[in-house]
């Protein structure tokens, strides 16, 4: 394949969604949100309400699911459906049904043809658990973007906090090692670094110097 992708996965709150973009913008290139992909699915599910252990409903789901990304600015908007869905589908519950559907092989075998179509020049930033290693396996550079969890339901707090929301962060710490438990340990598509995939851990580093990290990764490989 002619169009490069650098495929950047590790479990949710890494700081994988800034870095991608921080990249993207300083590349010229296009962002695969895979994770939004399995959230918007989750809310289609939700309004249509269909249980996340329904596989026979949610692969049709999947497959005719009607959403747009609509590139704007500096931000992209998510469209399910004729309506907007950017902001609703960042919340827990969302997230919490996405990783329970994710777990279903064939849910995501009927999500591949979309997110590949992503590839596009002059090239992909790809953000994900299995980007590296199910859905771009040939990808130019290949990342694993991990922190502690405890370190990552720190960020999350701070950033409901910001958002005046009343949150507890031991209830984020055992949300964040649900779903590590669940995107960990399930059968197809388990988040693991590819072998070829280059780590960084982001415990002790702000947004910029995990951003330094990768672009001297990435000037060194392109
Ligand atoms: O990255 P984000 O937290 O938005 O992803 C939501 C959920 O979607 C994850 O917990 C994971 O279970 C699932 N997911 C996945 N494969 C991807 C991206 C996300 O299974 N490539």
């Amino acid at each position: 394949h002619s169009v490069p992708v650098i495929t950047i996965d590790g479990p949710s709150g890494a700081g994988k969604g800034t870095v991608c973009r921080l990249l993207a913008d300083k590349l010229g290139w296009e962002i695969l949100d895979s994770g939004a992909i399995y959230r918007v699915l989750a809310l289609a599910s939700i309004h249509h309400q269909i249980e996340p252990s329904d596989e026979e409903s949610l692969i049709p789901l999947a497959a005719h699911l009607d959403v747009q990304f609509v590139a704007e600015q500096n931000a992209s908007k998510i469209i399910l459906e004729g309506e907007e869905v950017t902001h609703s589908i960042r919340n827990e519950e969302v997230g919490g049904v996405a990783s329970k559907i994710a777990a279903l092989p064939r849910v995501r075998e009927a999500l591949l043809r979309r997110q590949r179509a992503f590839r596009q020049s002059p090239g992909l930033i790809a953000d994900g658990r299995d980007m590296g290693t199910v859905v771009f396996p040939d990808a130019t550079i290949k990342v694993f973007l991990t922190a502690s969890a405890e370190e990552r339901a720190n960020r999350r707090f701070k950033e409901l906090q910001g958002k005046g929301h009343d949150v507890k962060i031991g209830d984020l710490l055992s949300d964040i090692q649900a779903r590590d438990e669940r995107d960990m340990n399930r059968s197809v598509a388990p988040l693991v670094p590819a072998e070829d995939a280059i780590s960084i851990d982001s415990t002790n580093l702000n947004a910029h110097q995990v951003f330094e990290q990768l672009l001297e990764v990435v000037e060194s490989k392109l």
